[in-house]
């Protein structure tokens, strides 16, 4: 498991689990945590040990041989999956097309000599599926809703049992100490690693797939029939109706085809089927999988604008992407506007530490610094004004991205890149008229924002945020 750490929903698994049976062999299921990847810190590495302690306890359940590993001072994670590639006939991971993942897996790939096969359980259509990458989210809907129908048949097994995987535990043991620290120990245990980055968990986001449940079935109960009208809308996180589960989906706690079945029987409560689908309206996101707005609304975030992401590096793959995969109209706009005088200009520490002349950017700063999430429509913004106010393009991209991915429980994502990219055009059209800076890429303003919404809620939150972790912004 590298990407999707979950025993259920799992392409990778119901995969693994069929070739043991045919071949008859044992099903060893391994996660790892190295320390030393990029933007480590303690609040990345809490949230993804959480969720290893969770599988720990749910193999033991189904009777499956699981090994976790943990990198520290004393244990390396150099050479491990050569040497546990050595007994194993095939090698089954998890297809992911950004961060350290791709360079991992070719690797690994290159070093051992049993066959080694990525399943791409990212979403609900498979992106090899998909010829090329697409230009706006009004293309991909439309792929996306005509391919829908053969793909929703082939759903991940939801859930198991012991009985599924009887007989595939043949008690090998693992060539490393398996990692075996509770919930309880897990501070202290964390308090022997030296991160790049200083940063605290946030005590309230904590990582596995229970909680990724629990924030999904809040979600439908209280937040999911405002969802079309007021997700924009800024406010505390627990009365903006989002879900919060970008992170969960982010380290594959749970699955965008769990999310999807459990929406519907939500707006569907007399029962959904593939025959509920309007195919008459395939590209429209309002009316596609059922009559609940709402419930359109959320899986066209879901599938349509998080797929959008995923398929971009899918069809690039690698670590990231820069302003250099900005379309033509984009890159001729900024070379355009490259030498603009700047209204404001901060320094990356300046951003990181919230010191800008807005409140309303600080403040969506803070809300990131200090919980490891932002409100959708602050990112926007937030990102919007780092680009007008960093010296040059460059500089900006690298801010963002050195903010995003340092703090997000959610970042190091494709989203997070596209995200980024969108604030400087990506699958945007141009926007008259032209302005200082941006040129001719959509506008957003704090002076707008408070216009739009009533932005005290959303700032007395931040404050009381701020009176906890006063020590985080000296
Ligand atoms: C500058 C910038 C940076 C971003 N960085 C990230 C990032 O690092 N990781 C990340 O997952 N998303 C990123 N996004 C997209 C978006 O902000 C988040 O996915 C969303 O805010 C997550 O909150 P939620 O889970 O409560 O979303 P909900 O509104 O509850 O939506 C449910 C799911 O749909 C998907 N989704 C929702 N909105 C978007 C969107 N605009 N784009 C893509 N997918 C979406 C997410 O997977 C989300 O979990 C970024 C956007 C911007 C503008």
């Amino acid at each position: 498991m590298q990407t999707n750490r979950r025993l259920a929903s799992n392409h990778s698994l119901d995969y693994a689990r069929q070739l043991a049976y045919s071949q008859n062999k044992e099903l060893v299921v391994y996660e790892g945590l190295r320390k030393d990847y990029p933007w480590n810190s303690k609040r990345i590495h809490r949230f993804i040990l959480e969720g290893i302690i969770e599988n720990q306890s749910e193999a033991l359940r189904l009777g499956l041989n699981f090994w976790a590993f943990v990198e520290d001072e004393n244990r390396q994670a150099n050479g491990l999956l050569k040497k546990i590639a050595e007994k194993a006939s095939v090698l089954v991971t998890d297809d992911f097309p950004c961060f350290i993942i791709p360079e991992q897996s070719q690797k690994l790939a290159d070093k051992i000599s049993c066959a080694m096969l990525a399943v791409d359980g990212n979403s609900i259509i498979p992106f090899s599926q998909f010829e090329k990458f697409a230009s706006s989210a009004r293309i991909l809907r439309i792929w996306i809703h005509k391919k829908f129908p053969n793909y929703f048949s082939q759903f991940a097994k939801p859930r198991y049992t012991k009985k599924d995987f009887e007989g595939l535990n043949k008690g090998t043991k693992p060539p490393f100490l398996n990692f075996e620290i509770t919930r309880e120990r897990l501070d202290v245990y964390l308090e022997n690693f030296i991160f790049s980055h200083d940063v605290s968990p946030n005590e309230k986001i904590q990582g596995g797939r229970k909680t990724a449940n629990d924030l999904l079935d809040r979600f439908i109960k209280n937040k999911m029939d405002q969802y079309a009208l007021s997700r924009s809308n800024p406010n505390n996180f627990e009365e903006t109706p989002v879900s919060g589960l970008s992170p969960y989906l982010h380290f594959g706690y749970i699955s965008a085809e769990e999310i999807f079945m459990r929406i519907l029987q939500k707006a569907e409560p007399n029962g959904w089927d593939i025959e509920s689908l309007s195919h008459k309206k395939a590209g429209d996101r309002e009316n596609f999988y059922t009559n609940s707005s709402s419930a359109n609304h959320f899986l066209d975030e879901l599938i349509t604008w998080r797929d959008i992401g995923y398929l971009y590096f899918f069809k690039k793959s690698g670590f990231r992407i820069n302003l250099s995969d900005l379309p033509d109209w984009v890159r001729k706009n900024l070379d355009k506007h490259a030498l603009d005088p700047r209204p404001y200009v901060y320094s990356r520490e300046e951003f990181e530490n919230a010191k800008t002349h807005d409140d309303l950017w600080n403040a969506a700063q803070k809300e990131l610094k200090i919980t490891g999430r932002m409100h959708n429509y602050m990112r926007m913004l937030w990102g919007k004004k780092v680009i007008e106010w960093s010296i040059s393009y460059e500089e900006a991209f690298d801010t963002l991205e050195y903010l995003n991915n340092k703090y997000a429980y959610d970042g190091r994502n494709p989203n997070s890149y596209t995200g980024i990219l969108w604030c400087f055009g990506l699958f945007d059209r141009p926007w008259f008229p032209e302005r200082n800076v941006l040129g001719n890429i959509r506008y957003m303003s704090s002076d707008s924002t408070r216009k739009k919404f009533k932005m005290n809620a959303y700032l007395d939150y931040v404050n009381s945020l701020e009176g906890k972790n006063d020590s985080l912004f000296p």
